[in-house]
């Protein structure tokens, strides 16, 4: 696996230090925001423990390396959590073959993607698995929610942390998709903007532009006091059931970018409070099971009001919102 990563060069650096003196713990924890490369760099990692000549990422060309750009090196697992591979009985499998001498007699790697997408029954047999540390075998967990894992699990891991990528690593790796942003009638400076640092929303962002135009005109309307337009707004959003994750995670982008570009104040907080307020509707419906049009609603017709009215979520004072928002 050669080629750089853009970004995380500290952690990349580190990584390699440790791997290539023996010190790295076994059980490691890539946490960080989606779309900012952890899998890549667990991935590098891996490679440089089963290549022959240890170089971080991989040679690339001793035979372990082609066998791990074959996909096929018996001592190299990655899981993806949320798929059905990671069903209970295909972990116990894969876990129970680890009690094994590893193929090559050398290290072995199990990489599991989107740890956090695990059940609570995976996890505890994951967790019993690592309080029996298996000679040579390294496990790392990549995750987006630490908080979704058992706080025992994380307890056994070292956890690494990864940033948010830099507009200019974000503008590079967008290089091929000119066309397409072009097409969706956006500018590269626009999506690297509204990327924020992660390239998990992208394709989304070039697929819907006409949507998310929409969003943002509607609501600019809104805010403005054109309150009439809200009700069919929100109507329109929870209609669509299917999609309706996917049309919140893009009204939260427009939200950010409103709230970002705002030159004032007051219109700083009033954008803000929509941001947090659309976390709160995310919660309420997808985990209270609220009717989707009704608390949108709420939280459009906030969006008119004076930022110190009360919101939907009455929680926050503007000031501390604008420190702590975490899209
Ligand atoms: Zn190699």
């Amino acid at each position: 696996m050669n080629g750089e990563i853009l970004g995380h060069s500290v952690q990349q650096k580190a990584l390699a230090r440790l791997a290539a003196s023996g010190k790295l713990p076994t059980t490691i924890l890539f946490s960080g925001i989606a779309g900012v490369g952890k899998f890549l760099v667990a991935k590098r990692l891996a490679f440089s423990l089963l290549c022959r000549e240890g170089a971080f990422g991989g040679c690339g060309h001793c035979e372990y390396c082609s066998l791990l750009h074959a996909e096929t090196h018996p001592d190299f697992f990655s899981v993806q959590c949320a798929s059905k591979e990671c069903d209970i009985d295909s972990l116990r499998e894969l876990l129970y073959s680890l009690n094994l001498k590893s193929f090559f007699g050398k290290n072995r790697v199990v990489i599991f993607n989107n740890a956090d997408e695990l059940g609570v029954q995976s996890a505890n047999l994951l967790l019993k698995s690592l309080e029996e540390p298996r000679p040579n075998t390294y496990y790392i967990l990549v995750a987006t929610h630490r908080g979704s894992l058992p706080p025992t699990l994380v307890s056994r891991c070292q956890v690494w942390f990864f940033d948010r990528l830099a507009d200019s690593a974000v503008k590079t790796l967008l290089a091929g998709k000119e066309a397409a942003i072009q097409a969706a009638g956006l500018s590269l400076s626009e999506v690297v903007a509204l990327a924020d640092g992660s390239l998990a929303q992208v394709d989304t962002l070039i697929e819907k532009s006409e949507l998310w135009k929409k969003l943002g005109s509607t609501l600019d309307q809104i805010a403005a006091g054109k309150v009439s337009l809200a009700p069919d707004l929100a109507a329109e959003l929870a209609k669509d059931k299917e999609h309706l994750s996917e049309s919140l995670k893009l009204l939260r982008l427009v939200v950010r970018s409103r709230m970002l570009s705002a030159t004032n104040d007051e219109d700083k907080a009033r954008w803000a409070i929509c941001l947090s307020n659309l976390l709160t509707c995310e919660r309420a419906i997808f985990e209270r099971n609220l009717a989707a049009a009704t608390v949108l609603l709420s939280t459009f017709l906030a969006l008119h009001s004076a930022p110190q009215a009360v919101s939907f979520t009455t929680l926050h004072n503007s000031a501390r919102l604008l420190d702590n928002v975490i899209v």
